[in-house]
């Protein structure tokens, strides 16, 4: 377990990290999955109290364009059966429900292998209106591309005759067509989801996961709040009991049943004295990010460790013994020991100025980010599809994948990091802050944060009151 301690170590390797720090599986996004598993491992036997959640205030619950739910709702039962039974269509997958007055709704979900002329004709509908539909408008062409699990819903008057059909994409969109006389009409329906704001806070006696559980967040709001705090915070480490959060975070209801959670809104993380906050905005063009509340950006300009290695197999030095070359030799970047095919991520966002053979770097990726800075990614065994020169990557984003191509006893990803041109060490250079909030949302970001700040302070001042 030890091992994955590595790959978010901020300022050197931590090889020997305790069992108890199981926190730090939480800093890698990319790390959600396992540590999910682990935790699920470890999970306490008793089902903790959900305290100190409450819904804070609640948007109204408007539904714009529903759509007819026929089988969900009061569809009913004592009516349909006093009527002539209709005849159903002979597949397990087609139910159908007949209703007072308005004909019947057929349901069919969509299985593997279903093509739409093949449901058509399962419902008993003609080619020929299938050919209509598709050629109707943009919008109900949009009705050829069918995913298995989906359903589609039709809709029959007493006559048998084709009156609407819905296609439902998730709760919440869905696409229906209607026929009125000759006119097809097609539309995307979106039903509006209910946002409620939840607030949460806890004070961690063993654990972080522990504490959020009982504060009533999900593995993944936990997971969230550790990625947010990250880049200040080593959950590896530093975690002390005694440590507390506050949370405000979004949740996405619908028909009045949890639908999601939604993203962390603000938080406040104290830690060993010391608070962080953090507070969300997002722009029109819906990029999102987390700032202090003076508009900083939490996040660093450059991930410190691109890859989730074993070990560090080789440092930064000006002088090594090159093992393949048989002499001494200056190793100017990080070797970081992986197996291969593991995802190498760009450690910050950049354009690619390299994408190639190169000598002892075998395949490899050199980034650019602004004027100043240039990373390089040695040894791939192969690189991510998207990934061309000239490409625009985000931090994070994965640019190939570990390997041994070039002068490497064993796969491995050589990571070199350059300020001016110059080689630094990976793990000891002072990395710059992302960029603040951009001058333009300024205004934007005050309004936005104010009231999620207030919230957040209100909170707060429970939280210590509670503590003291
Ligand atoms: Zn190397």
């Amino acid at each position: 377990m030890t091992e994955y301690y590595n790959s978010q170590a901020r300022s050197g390797v931590r090889t020997e990290a305790g069992g108890t720090h199981l926190v730090a599986l939480l800093m890698l996004p990319a790390l959600i999955l396992m540590a999910t598993a682990l935790y699920a491992a470890m999970k306490p036997p008793a089902k903790a109290p959900v305290e100190e959640k409450h819904i804070a205030s609640r948007a109204n619950t408007q539904v714009r364009g529903s759509i007819p739910t026929p089988f969900s709702d009061s569809t009913n039962s004592k009516t349909a059966s006093a009527r002539t039974p209709t005849p159903v269509p002979k597949s397990p997958n087609i139910k159908v429900k007949t209703t007072e007055s308005t004909g019947k709704w057929i349901a069919h979900k969509i299985r593997k292998g279903d093509t739409l002329s093949k449901v058509f004709s399962q419902l008993g509908l003609s080619q020929t209106l299938l050919h209509k539909i598709v050629t109707s408008s943009e919008t109900a062409a949009r009705l050829k591309s069918i995913r298995p699990g989906r359903v589609l819903k039709v809709h029959l008057n007493d006559a048998g005759k084709f009156m609407d059909l819905v296609y439902t994409y998730d709760p919440v969109r869905s696409l229906k067509i209607s026929a009125r006389g000759e006119v097809l009409s097609a539309r995307m329906v979106e039903r509006k989801v209910e946002h409620r704001v939840i607030h949460a806070k806890g004070t961690i006696e063993n654990s972080l996961f522990l504490a959020a559980k009982k504060a009533g967040l999900s593995d993944t709001l936990t997971m969230e709040l550790a990625t947010i705090f990250g880049w200040d915070i080593d959950f590896a480490l530093e975690i002390r009991p005694g440590d507390r959060f506050a949370v405000i975070y979004d949740e996405e209801w619908l028909d009045g049943k949890k639908l999601r959670d939604g993203p962390i809104l603000a938080a406040e993380f104290v830690n060993r004295g010391h608070a962080y906050r953090a507070v969300r905005f997002q722009t029109k063009a819906g990029d999102a990010h987390y700032f202090t509340p003076e508009g900083k950006s939490m996040r660093k300009a450059f991930l410190r460790t691109p890859v989730k290695f074993s070990r560090i197999s080789s440092r930064f030095t000006l002088k090594r013994w090159h093992p393949i070359l048989k002499k001494w030799r200056s190793h100017k970047g990080v070797d970081y020991a992986a197996p291969r095919g593991t995802p190498v991520k760009a450690a910050g966002d950049g354009k690619v100025i390299f994408r190639g053979k190169k000598g002892g770097y075998g395949n490899v990726v050199m980034i650019k980010h602004g004027q100043r800075y240039t990373t390089v990614y040695g040894h791939l065994s192969r690189f991510a599809r998207k990934v061309r020169r000239g490409s625009r990557v985000r931090q994070g984003q994965v640019i190939g994948y570990v390997g041994s191509t070039g002068l490497a006893t064993g796969p491995h990803l050589h990571y070199e990091f350059r300020v001016n041109g110059v080689h630094r060490d990976p793990l000891k250079v002072k990395l710059p802050a992302a960029a603040p909030i951009a001058k333009k949302y300024r205004k934007a970001f005050m309004t936005q944060t104010r009231p999620l700040l207030s919230q957040l302070e209100s909170l707060n001042e429970t939280l210590v009151a509670h503590a003291n």
